[in-house]
């Protein structure tokens, strides 16, 4: 018999074949009809039972999230919302359910409750739609890509070198808990490592990047990032994806329209290919909104949020005129900010967020942030006020989000680029390999970083990170 899973028999329009199907119980009426799901689509089949098929014994097992092989006939339904349904002639239990000790119930569960049992949120609608979204938005990725040409390069987990500068990294070591072996000084001795260095998990895989663009003109990587930041917010994990493109003979210009047509490719690719996920996210979170007092409640539901972004170019300022609207904004008047603002000082999420929510109303790109706050590998702009030194980067902001993109024009002038690393303490022969790509056949190039899950989290409309990754790492939080 053919197997067929519930989101294509739903589709189909044939009746009167006999199929088989594998699932899980959601809910079981009247001895007679049950609501089947295997994770394919929110939208559960309806296998009807009817009586005398199976006995006594074997209805009473058939629980919440028993799974079930189920083989019979498709037929037209006559229930609102399908088209078909089965009619069962075979029913087998793969697997019971022991409905008083199984935590998920036939209704809806807080987020806070489902991340308390993490392990098993898999099996909601909610989680579903989210997790069917962010698969879809990773194979948009590598579609995207490849279909401009760019190599999809792997860049290294473990890595020597620290490309954020942040002090964020992760250490990996072979050496032993309890009495590592002790330079003179004291201090624990890396050359005696598997590694024979200090090594860490990379917060990035750019540097390496620039390698694979100085010589493919074009590349991308897509992989697992880590950052020990002891912050708990809505934003941050300590295990995170990051896609970073990387382009030789490309300017911040070009650097920004790319990120932009990406980020719009990458929505529209989810409205195409999830409709059904979004929209049983929109419907969810329109009855969230309705929970709140007026005031609170956002101006725009999540698919009109998503239809908006694809069909309307971002605004695009510069960080001096950023901080100028700040700066003359109600909100600093009435010192309703926490952090401090000013010409030099890096942004935090909640000036971001009135740029975007309250000023623009729209994805906001920043261009040329004061070199001070930004990495080392950043082009120093020409012609700049002294003291007022800026360098080519760019963020681009996200409605209910914040930062989602971080990148830059690079550096690609050999002394420019040493002399910064020197003053900001970078070690300049440690990092030789990488000016290797401005000592042989330098370009200008450019490239940036998405989080992943930002851009999830933008997409499903879920206001908390731990939310749109199937395995959390935040601190303190590693249980399985
Ligand atoms: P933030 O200011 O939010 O801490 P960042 O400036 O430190 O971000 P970048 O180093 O610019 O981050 O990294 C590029 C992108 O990676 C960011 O724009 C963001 O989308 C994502 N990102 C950074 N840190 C995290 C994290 N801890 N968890 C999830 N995504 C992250
Ligand atoms: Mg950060
Ligand atoms: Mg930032
Ligand atoms: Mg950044």
């Amino acid at each position: 018999n053919k197997r067929i899973k519930i989101k294509a028999l739903l589709q189909t329009e044939q009746t009167g074949e006999e199929v088989t199907v594998m699932g899980w119980v959601r809910t079981f009426r009247n001895n007679q009809f049950i609501a089947l799901n295997d994770g394919s689509t929110n939208n559960n089949l309806q296998v009807v039972v009817e009586l005398g098929l199976l006995d006594e014994a074997t209805l009473k097992r058939i629980t919440t999230s028993a799974s079930l092989k189920v083989t019979g006939e498709v037929v037209a339904s006559v229930g609102k919302g399908q088209k078909v349904e089965l009619k069962a002639k075979a029913v087998e239990i793969l697997g019971d359910c022991d409905a008083e000790k199984y935590p998920l119930q036939p209704k809806k569960h807080s987020l806070e409750f489902l991340r308390e049992i993490a392990h098993l949120r898999f099996r909601t609608n909610t989680f579903g739609a989210v997790f069917r979204i962010r698969h879809s938005l990773a194979f948009a990725v590598h579609k995207f890509f490849n279909d401009k040409g760019f190599v999809y390069l792997h860049t290294p987990i473990i890595t020597a070198s620290d490309a954020e500068g942040a002090g964020e990294m992760f250490r990996v070591s072979t050496l032993p808990f309890d009495n590592p072996p002790r330079t003179e000084a004291g201090a624990i001795d890396f050359t005696e490592d598997f590694f024979g260095k200090s090594t860490n998990l990379t917060v990035s895989g750019q540097l390496e990047g620039e390698l694979g663009a100085t010589a493919f003109s074009e590349i991308y990587t897509f992989g697992p990032t880590f950052r020990a930041e002891n912050s708990n917010t809505t934003r941050h994990l300590a295990e995170f994806w990051m896609i970073e493109p990387e382009m030789a003979f490309c300017d911040i210009e070009d650097n920004m329209n790319l990120a932009e047509e990406f980020i719009q490719y990458l929505i529209s690719y989810a409205m195409e290919h999830n409709a059904d996920d979004l929209a049983f996210l929109d419907q969810r979170l329109a009855e969230e909104e309705k929970q709140k007092p007026q005031a609170e409640r956002s101006e725009f539901g999540l698919l009109e949020k998503l239809r908006f972004v694809t069909g309307n170019k971002f605004e695009r300022i510069t960080y001096t005129e950023a901080i100028q609207i700040l700066l003359d904004s109600p909100a600093y008047k009435k010192k309703k900010f926490k952090y401090e603002v000013g010409w030099g000082i890096d942004m935090q999420s909640e000036h971001e967020r009135y740029l975007v929510e309250k000023h623009f109303k729209k994805p906001v790109i920043v261009t040329n942030y004061p070199a001070a706050i930004k990495a080392f590998y950043m082009r120093l702009n020409d012609g700049c006020e002294p003291g007022r030194e800026t360098v080519a980067a760019m963020d681009i902001l996200a409605p209910g989000i914040g930062e989602i993109v971080g990148g830059s024009q690079r550096e690609e002038r050999l002394q420019k680029l040493e002399d910064r690393m020197k003053a900001m303490h970078i070690p300049v022969e440690e990092m030789s390999w990488y000016l290797d790509t401005r000592r042989f056949g330098t370009v200008p190039h450019a490239g940036f970083g998405l989080g992943f899950e930002r851009m999830v989290q933008f997409v499903t409309g879920m206001t908390n990170i731990r939310d749109v990754i199937p395995f959390a790492r935040t601190p303190k939080n590693c249980e399985f």
